[in-house]
């Protein structure tokens, strides 16, 4: 099985069909999506509509959960508070209901295991090895997980846990294969859809091929112009118009 990872579209539909129109050449059996579908950027329910149309399999990020009314965006900055709340009037009931229904964590043919922040909460970031040793021994608890995808940092990464050492593999605006050892565990992310923050503009997503065993990063370039342009007319935050393009 080949599975294309996704994450954190956040509203930029630019962006998302750019990234299909690249997994398409590459040929996969299952995209799946880990969570922040909306929140930052203008295209909402664009987005969540291509996100079903394409019958993606999706879990809940920080983001979505606010977004549906269900909780309240306490903790987040200025104009991710205000893109929230921009977002809630919004988006149709349909997808408001959508967005609701998704689960907060899922294992995906038990051949590996999806969440947003970290093993225990959307909310977290996993962004050092202490954090990530940390996680290694809740996907232990999880069913013995060996493999992991997060989201939520926005950032290209592979932590490995193998024969009791724990190290990150910097994958940050570039493009690679990475192969993975039976024995080891990892936590992989495949950086953002929607907002990278890796200073680097480009789309990013992961394809894992499950048979191979090797995980491979790639980079797509989009229309960020458009997708800047409508976040300004839409009356958001300017600071979210600027960051798309630059990469932060
Ligand atoms: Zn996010």
């Amino acid at each position: 099985m080949r599975y294309a990872i996704i994450s954190d579209i956040h509203a930029n539909v630019e962006a998302l069909e750019a990234i299909l129109n690249d997994i398409d050449r590459r040929r996969v059996d299952k995209i799946v999506c880990l969570g922040d579908i909306v929140g930052y950027n203008a295209s909402p329910n664009e987005t969540i509509d291509l996100v079903r149309k394409a019958g993606i399999l999706s879990i809940s990020g920080n983001h979505d959960m606010r977004a549906t009314g269900d909780a309240e965006p306490l903790g987040f900055n200025p104009q991710a508070r205000s893109a929230i709340l921009w977002t809630r009037d919004q988006i149709t009931p349909e997808n408001k209901e959508y967005l609701a229904s998704l689960p907060e964590t899922l294992a995906v043919d038990d051949i590996f295991f999806m969440v947003h922040g970290s093993v225990n909460s959307a909310d977290d970031y996993i962004l050092s090895t202490s954090e990530a040793i940390l996680n290694f021994e809740l996907l232990k608890n999880e069913g013995d997980q060996h493999i992991c995808f997060f989201g939520q940092t926005h950032r290209p990464a592979i932590f490995v846990e193998d024969e009791g050492r724990v190290f990150l593999v910097r994958g940050e605006g570039k493009e690679y294969d990475f192969m993975l050892r039976e024995s080891a565990y990892y936590l992989i992310n495949p950086g953002a859809v929607g907002q990278p923050r890796d200073q680097d503009e480009r789309a990013a997503y992961t394809i894992y091929d499950a048979r191979r065993n090797r995980v491979s990063f790639y980079r797509v370039v989009y229309d960020t112009a458009a997708a800047s342009r409508k976040i300004v007319a839409a009356g958001l935050p300017f600071t979210l118009a600027v960051r798309i393009k630059q990469g932060w």
